[in-house]
């Protein structure tokens, strides 16, 4: 952070600006708050949430966003019950169909028995990765890795389909150390139940998921200040200045609750190993896809509503419908097919998903009632996700975010355990406010 301009003449406006009203920067501004500090939120949107955002398909609430609480979300379940939100579970098909092009060569027995033999192996390697980085090349990617390392093509690409719904980023641009790291820091595949692909789904809020930013947020009155982007971060031995297009805002210290790839679009001074994990930060690309129907047509034919393939434009397609809503259903595109979504036209584009869906599950699913779709590639303040990630070649990018003078780092992809996640964000928001708390005490 630059030290060279001179401080500001306006007084101080709080002991401490937060950057970013995400569920991390709200989990942050709360604790301040709550341990004596004033606080001053700073969002660039017009709204709070990041990528937390609820919105209606056919009059039904659904999550644009993040969505599932899964179990081993502690953090995430602790605040849920704290803020009085209720839950509900995730409606499951007790059969998910796999749209496998190379299935049926091997029994079904002996391919399960290989699946969980290499997820073992994955679980094992996850282990010794995070206790000891330095046993994996960091140039590899995962890709090579499932190509060298898993034998039978259909389980390989198993585990890429998890992999791709998990980070939305192509396995060959995925850092394996990165893969491992997080596994680990997620439970691995144990806690996201025993199907492969479908990884951390279990519960729904009932009122979605933004309920947590915007109850956080409630609290906050006149502290929040919505549609002021930071563009610089000015720095001086005691204080620290965020500067937006509304004017400069100067506090004794900041959190920078934003994801990695978007630090990069501030004028700030970082130390070398954050620079370096800031500079190697890829964001993944997902949209989701809601189509809404007058009537559950795949229990009337006997169909599997829950459909995962390892090609194609929807990779996973499960049920959406909530208790009284429409019968619906939500389709994920990630990774490179997300990140040319929005270069085709919006009919183009409705219309490819739904001939798709027609593919899986009869041409009556290309006549919904309803279609709502979020693009997160193409969301300025997200910048793609599901989460930012190293890219093979980089280390992961839990490591390096101790404070730097008087600027703190929140965030879920700073966090230790379910980085990328609400869990994560939880954490990483804990943890800076436990950091400045303690600054400001020892003055
Ligand atoms: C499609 C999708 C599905 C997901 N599914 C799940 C799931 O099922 N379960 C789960 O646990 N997690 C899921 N996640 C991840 C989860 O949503 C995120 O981990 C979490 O919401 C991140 O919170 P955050 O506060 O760290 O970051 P963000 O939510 O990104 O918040 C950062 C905030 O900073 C603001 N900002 C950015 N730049 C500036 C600036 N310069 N000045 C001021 N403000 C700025 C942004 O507008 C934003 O509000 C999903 C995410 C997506 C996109």
């Amino acid at each position: 952070m630059s030290s060279s301009s001179p401080a500001p003449a306006s007084s101080l406006a709080a002991d401490v600006v937060v950057v970013g009203a995400g569920l991390s920067g709200l989990v942050c501004a709360r604790a301040l708050a709550a341990g004596g500090a004033s606080v001053v939120v700073l969002e660039a949107r017009e709204r709070v949430g990041g990528r937390l955002l609820s919105g209606q398909v056919a009059g039904s609430v659904v999550d644009l966003g993040g969505q599932w609480l899964s179990s081993g979300q502690d953090r995430l379940l602790a605040l849920t019950q704290e803020l009085g939100l209720s839950t509900f579970a995730q409606v499951r098909a007790p059969a998910p169909l796999l749209l496998e092009e190379r299935a049926g060569a091997l029994g079904e027995l002996r391919r399960a028995v290989r699946q969980v033999l290499a997820m073992r192996k994955i679980s094992r390697l996850a282990r010794r990765a995070s206790a000891s980085p330095g046993s994996v090349p960091a140039d590899r990617s995962l890709a090579a890795f499932l190509t060298e390392e898993i034998a039978d093509p259909v389980v390989r690409e198993r585990l890429a389909l998890h992999a791709d719904l998990v980070f939305a980023i192509d396995p060959s641009s995925l850092s394996l150390l990165s893969y491992l790291t997080t596994m680990h820091a997620t439970d691995g595949f144990g806690g996201r139940g025993a199907e492969l692909p479908g990884g951390g789904r279990e519960h729904r809020f009932t009122l979605g998921a933004q309920a947590l930013p915007l109850a956080l947020a409630a609290a906050l009155g006149d502290g929040l200040r919505l549609g002021q982007a930071v563009h610089r971060v000015e720095q001086r031995p005691r204080e620290v200045t965020a500067h937006t297009a509304q004017g400069a805002l100067r506090a004794r210290r900041l959190v920078l609750a934003i994801p990695p790839v978007l630090l990069r679009r501030l004028e700030l001074e970082l130390p070398p190993a954050t620079r370096a994990c800031v500079a190697a930060a890829q964001a993944g690309a997902v949209v989701k896809c809601f189509t809404a129907y007058d009537r559950p047509f795949w229990q009337e034919r006997g169909l599997s509503p829950e459909v995962y393939r390892p090609r194609g434009l929807a990779r996973a397609t499960v049920e959406a419908t909530v208790a009284n809503g429409a019968p619906s259903l939500l389709s994920f595109i990630v990774g490179p097919a997300a990140a040319s979504w929005a270069a085709r036209p919006a009919l183009a584009r409705r219309g490819a998903l739904l001939a798709e869906l027609a593919e899986q599950l009869g041409q009556v699913a290309a006549e919904p009632i309803d279609y709502v779709e979020h693009d997160w590639a193409a969301d300025r303040f997200s910048a793609g996700c599901v989460a930012s990630a190293a890219p093979s070649g980089a280390a992961p990018l839990a490591a390096p975010w101790a404070a730097h003078g008087c600027s703190h780092f929140a965030g879920t992809e700073t966090a230790t355990r379910w980085p990328g996640y609400m869990d994560g964000a939880i954490e990483a928001g804990q943890r800076a406010a436990s950091e400045v708390l303690a600054a400001l005490a020892a003055g």
